[in-house]
């Protein structure tokens, strides 16, 4: 029982992990739909940038041409011109800007569309994963429940001092006091029982408590006949009368 138990806590242990795994999995989705959108905001107020950049331009070169009609010399009036070409190579290199953001802009709705409709599939597999993890947990739970109450009655059949022993040896052994021989070996932790002590324990048949010499655990014995005989009986008994 106590097996089953430790099987079914280190089982329930294992399920925060997994939950945690899910839900970073959806952050990771959400971040890079945030990541996408914050650029594309960034891309924005370049744009505005932009467009401010080619209006400041333009309106110098409106002023420019204000003053044009006022100018006495010659030198003045090519000085003007000279002003007014460089603020259009300016307007032209603004408004390509402005153009490049806005093909960047197409491609920004594509990558958020696209992060979006990956962030709805991953929530879609994790609330399947969630819901089968859930499950599984509730069924180990009711497991443990059940294991647990189950104890409680195989416990009040052992005198306290054989349980007190019991206990302290398993609270040694990650909730594990018992170990089986097998191969003349403590099958815990591998220890060569001694033949001598062996032999007693096949003739006590159980009835006697014998520890391992290494790891302390109580050791029990289950004769290789005496566990295949009943089977054998019971097989050839179903033989019998199915002639
Ligand atoms: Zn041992």
């Amino acid at each position: 029982m106590d097996t089953r138990l430790n099987d079914v806590r280190a089982h329930l242990a294992r399920f925060p992990k997994k939950l945690a795994e899910i839900d970073a999995r959806v952050a990771a989705a959400k971040a890079d739909v945030d990541a996408t959108k914050a650029s594309q905001l960034t891309a924005i107020k370049d744009r505005k940038k932009y467009e401010l950049d080619v209006e400041q331009w333009k309106e110098r070169v409106r002023k420019y041409k204000d003053q044009t009609s006022q100018v006495k010399t010659n030198e003045a009036y090519r000085a003007l011109q000279h002003e007014i070409q460089m603020a259009e190579d300016e307007i032209a290199k603004a408004e390509d800007r402005l153009l490049e953001q806005m093909v960047a802009g197409e491609e920004y709705d594509r990558r958020i569309k696209a992060s979006e409709k990956t962030l709805k599939e991953v929530e879609a597999i994790a609330a399947t994963e969630r819901a089968k993890i859930e499950a599984e947990k509730a069924k180990a739970e009711k497991e443990q429940a059940q294991l647990s109450s189950e104890r409680e009655a195989a416990i009040a059949e052992i005198p306290e001092n054989l349980l007190d022993h019991y206990t302290r040896i398993a609270n040694k052994h990650n909730g594990i006091a018992l170990a089986e021989v097998r191969d003349e070996k403590c099958s815990a932790c591998g220890m060569i029982v001694r033949p001598h002590v062996f032999q007693e324990m096949r003739r006590s048949g159980n009835e006697e408590m014998f520890h391992c010499e290494t790891c302390t655990r109580i050791l029990y014995y289950i004769e290789p006949s005496t566990a295949a005989a009943p089977a054998a009986a019971s097989a050839s008994a179903s033989s019998n009368s199915e002639i």
